[in-house]
């Protein structure tokens, strides 16, 4: 079977010696040696400071949202954040897990990324926040959402999951916000695992979340506010101090893949429209097809011949009974009906690639 994706695996023996370190220091979790190598290799690949490693994407993007205020309305007092429904789910749970009500707000049609234009009809006086997402890790219009916070003073978390390591105007694109958060998990283009990130703008904020993270413990007999246990293991940080390692080739074996779609399927399907300022991390290959029969006829076709594609991301949010709105969400509808991630991986093998863009070609011309 040709998965839509496979976790990147380090060498044995490396992430062997990794655990042989931990066996010598008998050191598992809170803040290890290897955790804190890990911080400071990845603040600096990424260009960033003020990194704090966490256990998942999903408590990272609660933890920010704790560390800047936003959680813990007062009884009674209802707070909501602009997000946007054509995302993974976590992006709307983590909100609503934090007592903080998601309110949708449709995407733009070529870059699939929240419209600024539409975020200010949903702001009212219980609006705390933004939460846009980089869609497969294509920025968002930062300087335009900024634009909108500052006027309304709100805070700005991006869900920067897809986003590792993507440079926009030759900087990383994780220093915009007042935090970015990252998911490394095995599916993702850089992972531990399980395992996740907050790079955020202000020293203040990370020391608040490094101690929200460990239980609000702030000495051996003091406990000061409400926390949640999110560090992340030696053994988590071992396998991305691995992957790391690897990194730069992962990328560059997923940009072939990447390229092999372009060609082949151009003039098929419809792509994303890329920020023509930033890098591609190459986490995703999606493709827009015309209508959700020829996505659900391909997507038998590939079974067929054991072709895993999936549909990231749909349902759109907005339509799911948990989240559901009554507003229409107009193209996050059409994008997610008609959405398809097909396989990318380091190491997909050129004759899977084969079968992979004989299968679409074939069947698209039908
Ligand atoms: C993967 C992902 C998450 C969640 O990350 P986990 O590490 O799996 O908890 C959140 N948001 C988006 C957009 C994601 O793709």
């Amino acid at each position: 079977m040709i998965p839509v994706t496979r976790p990147h695996l380090p060498a044995r023996e490396r992430v062997k010696r990794y655990i042989d370190g931990i066996y010598e220091r008998q050191w598992l979790t809170n803040n290890g040696e290897l955790v804190q190598e890990l911080t400071r290799r990845l603040e600096d690949y990424l260009g960033v400071e003020n990194l704090l490693l966490v256990a998942n994407g999903t408590v990272a993007l609660q933890v920010a949202y704790r560390a800047l205020g936003l959680s813990r309305p007062t009884e009674g007092e209802r707070r909501e954040a602009i997000t946007t429904p054509f995302t993974f789910v976590a992006t709307a749970s983590s909100l609503k897990w934090e007592g903080v009500d998601p309110v949708f707000s449709d995407i733009d049609p070529a870059t699939w990324c929240v419209a600024p234009s539409e975020i200010e009809q949903h702001i009212t006086d219980r609006t705390r926040a933004i939460v846009p997402v980089h869609v497969f890790g294509n920025p968002c219009d930062v300087e335009a959402i900024q634009r909108i916070a500052e006027k309304h003073r709100l805070k700005v978390i991006y869900d920067a999951a897809h986003a590792f390591g993507v440079r926009y105007k030759g900087e990383s694109i994780l220093k915009w916000g007042d935090a970015a958060t990252l998911s490394f998990h095995a599916t993702k283009v850089f992972h531990t695992a399980e395992g996740g990130a907050i790079i955020f703008k202000r020293r203040e904020d990370l020391e608040l979340a490094r101690r929200l993270i460990n239980f609000a413990i702030t000495g051996p007999e003091s406990i000061e506010g409400l926390g949640i246990n999110a560090k992340m293991s030696e053994l988590h940080a071992a396998m991305g101090l691995c992957v790391l390692d690897d990194i730069d080739d992962v990328i560059a074996q997923r940009h072939e893949v990447w390229k092999q779609y372009g060609h082949a399927l151009a003039g098929s399907v419809r792509f994303q429209k890329r920020h023509p300022d930033a890098t591609n991390n190459f986490g995703y290959a999606p493709v827009l097809l015309e209508s959700e029969q020829q996505v659900t006829g391909l997507l038998n076709r590939l079974t067929e011949v054991n072709v895993k594609a999936r549909r990231y991301f749909y349902p759109s949010l907005h339509t799911v009974s948990e989240y559901r709105t009554a507003q229409p969400m107009t193209t996050s509808r059409y994008i997610a009906e008609r959405i398809l991630c097909l396989p990318i991986y380091g190491g997909l093998p050129s004759n899977d690639m084969r079968t992979i863009v004989h299968t679409l070609i074939s069947q698209l011309s039908k």
